[in-house]
């Protein structure tokens, strides 16, 4: 994990230059949770300094927003807020108009829409804001909204889990299902090997989960940050379903594994390169890397298993269930 001054380190722009009074209001900056207009900031900073005047604490807010440190968010009516980079992921808001305050998200099936539209309109898109403005729960029920209890990057760090332990139970359905229905004893092997493997993380997941909720009970019962509905468990979910096609053979199995395994490791990749350096990034990443692990073995599998076909399939015939029209004929990459 960076410290913060490390990361701020890594965010200087090269030949910027290091100031005292510069380090003092980034560093109270980076001490603040949640959502700070320019003032509160220019108070925060003045209470540590007096002799930091109010134009240099706005002008290195403007810096800090230059070198990505800090994020402006429009609360509307002509309020902007300030917000760190600083183990705090990018996010969605919703902004409550009668207290400002907001509630942070994100959202996998937000951003594959905006992905999609891009793509169709062949834009570019460098960033993307959303803001969705009304009223909270507690200016809805007149009771005043309590701050936070728990820092956003645990509560991203219990969602990247929960998202990941997800994904491994529906991929150890998906291949104990697999071990059942394979014919092939070596595809049987592989599929019960993924899945003994499926449980060991399965395992080790849990117990980081228990260990970062033992760290502050409050954890379990934030409401959530990410909401990626069912974006990757989906995928073993339905290739699960898939196994359960009459007449599945192990090279189809194999395929549907490789399918999934790809898919897995693509979501989890891709969205854990755009966090921010947190432990919600991190645990991505080593999923990802997982995913990707078993793709490879499968894909090795998989051209061992032709081979074996091959050699036993008499000339100028295909093996067998190459004939049948399977639904997917394509190898895998
Ligand atoms: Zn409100
Ligand atoms: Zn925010």
């Amino acid at each position: 994990m960076l410290s913060p001054a490390e990361f701020v380190e890594r965010h200087r722009p090269s030949g910027g230059r290091r100031s005292g009074k510069r380090d003092v209001i980034v560093s109270v900056f980076l001490e603040q949770q949640g959502h700070l207009s320019a003032e509160q900031l220019a108070d925060l900073v003045r209470a540590r300094d007096p002799r930091i005047s109010r134009a240099t604490i706005y002008r290195t807010l403007q810096w800090m927003i230059d070198a990505g440190i800090a994020r402006r968010v429009d609360f509307g009516g002509g309020n902007f807020r300030f917000e760190h980079a600083y183990r705090h992921p990018r996010h969605f808001h919703l902004i409550c108009k009668q207290c400002r305050q907001s509630i942070e998200f994100l959202s996998s099936d937000i951003e594959a829409l905006i992905e999609e539209v891009a793509v169709v309109r062949r834009f570019r898109p460098d960033e993307s804001v959303i803001q969705i403005y009304g009223t909270c729960e507690h200016c809805a029920a007149g009771r005043p909204a309590e701050p936070p209890a728990v820092p956003l990057d645990a509560v991203f760090a219990r969602d990247a889990l929960r998202v990941a332990i997800a994904t491994e139970r529906s991929g150890l359905t998906f291949y104990a299902r697999a071990a059942r229905l394979a014919r092939d004893s070596r595809g049987r092997d592989v599929f019960r090997r993924l899945a003994d493997e499926e449980k060991e993380h399965l395992a080790k997941l849990e117990a980081r989960y228990r260990e970062l909720i033992a760290q502050d009970p409050r954890l379990e019962s934030q409401p959530a940050f990410l909401f990626f509905k069912g974006a990757s468990e989906g995928l073993f979910a339905a290739g699960a379903e898939e196994l359960t096609r009459k007449g599945v053979t192990d090279r189809e199995a194999l395929l549907i594994g490789i399918r999934c395994e790809r898919a897995s490791h693509r979501f989890f990749q891709r969205y854990g390169e755009r966090f921010e350096e947190s432990e919600g990034k991190r645990v991505f990443l080593e999923f990802a890397a997982e995913e990707r692990e078993h793709r490879d073995l499968l894909v090795r599998e998989y051209r061992d298993l032709m081979a074996r076909q091959r050699q036993r399939a008499p000339r100028g015939r295909r093996p067998a269930d190459r004939a049948r029209s399977g639904p997917r004929g394509k190898r895998p990459a």
